[in-house]
């Protein structure tokens, strides 16, 4: 982390919630689910899909992650209600895996047999380390299950995620390839920039191999580029992968990509958690701070 990205993580923390707000507004759809199917037909408008995240995570009282599972089911909802484009990201821990991992899976089990009822489908998205094993654990029974309407998240930055990809990606499947967002220790995470990117093309072969459909999620030109070439090489039609970007991020990149036909799928997160969820990952991740710094100051 250079010194003015720690200088402003430091900072923003304390910044008053209204400048908070200004800067999310760009990341971050609105509080209300009509916020997040407005983003998403903008979106749907200019070719792109998109996957809705209702805010919320670390939820440590059943009441809660029981609302947050309804709010999920909602979305699938309003989506078929709405005909827009979208499927639904999920974090575990928002349908309580803190609390009990039988427990969350029974709200995840819930969600996704809703998506499977209304032909949609529901990306894991992955969490912090002490969360992995759980996390696929819970993936692959219920891909046992719905095989087409649910899918994980793979990290490249973790050691263990290329041995992860060769097995899952046997079982076949549909996964989202990022680099990961948290901040993980040097015994089980790559540091350096090029070992991340080395091993997000190396799991992206082997998933390639395997035939599996991928959401290669990043706004990284090396992988753009490197996922661009792997793709020609092997001739993929363009079913099967999507690039995925995260809201408000790279947008003319974005817009390229599209008009050179391939699919994109941008990452749509919306809730009354918008305060909490901008501060916590400016916390666990102070390297957005400088992209966040310059949005208040370019615009761009
Ligand atoms: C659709 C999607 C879903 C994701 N799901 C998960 C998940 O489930 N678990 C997880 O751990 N991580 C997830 N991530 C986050 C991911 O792991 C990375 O932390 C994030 O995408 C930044 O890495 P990058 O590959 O874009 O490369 P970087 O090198 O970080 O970014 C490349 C360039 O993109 C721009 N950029 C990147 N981030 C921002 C930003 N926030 N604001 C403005 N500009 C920016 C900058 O110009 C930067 O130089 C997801 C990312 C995407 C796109």
């Amino acid at each position: 982390m250079g010194v003015f990205d720690s200088l402003i993580s430091g900072i923003l923390p304390y910044a008053p919630k209204p400048l908070v707000r200004v800067v999310a507004r760009r990341y971050i759809a609105g509080e209300t689910i009509n916020d997040a199917m407005n983003t998403v037909r903008r979106l749907n408008g200019e070719g792109t899909m998109a996957t809705i995240d209702a805010l919320g995570e670390f939820v440590k009282s059943a009441e809660l992650a029981r609302a947050e599972t309804e709010t999920s089911i909602d979305v699938l909802q309003e989506i078929t209600r709405q005909h827009v484009d979208s499927n639904l990201s999920v974090k575990l821990t928002s349908l309580g895996l803190d609390i009990d991992t039988e427990f969350a899976y029974q709200n995840l089990h819930r969600v996704v047999s809703r998506a499977a009822e209304l032909g949609n489908f529901v990306r894991i998205d992955m969490e912090n380390s002490p969360y992995t094993d759980r996390t696929i654990d819970l993936y692959r029974r219920i891909h046992a299950e719905f095989p087409a309407n649910i899918g994980i998240v793979l990290q490249a930055y973790l050691h263990r995620t290329e041995s992860d990809v060769r097995v899952l990606a046997a079982e076949g499947g549909h996964f989202r390839l990022c680099k990961g967002i948290y901040v993980e220790s040097e015994t089980i995470a790559f540091k350096s920039r090029e070992e991340v990117q080395q091993n997000y093309l190396r799991c992206l072969d082997i998933i390639f191999d395997h035939g599996c459909y991928v959401g290669i999620a990043t706004h990284d030109d090396v992988l753009i580029d490197g996922a661009r070439r792997k793709i020609a090489e092997r001739g993929l039609a363009r079913e099967r992968y999507e690039f995925q970007m995260l809201l408000g991020v790279r947008d003319p990149k974005r817009r390229e990509l599209v008009a050179q036909g391939h699919r994109l799928r941008v990452y749509v997160p919306f809730g009354h958690d918008w305060y909490g969820y901008s501060i916590r990952r400016l916390k666990e991740n102070p390297s957005i701070a400088g992209h966040v710094f310059k949005a208040i100051f370019t615009g761009n």
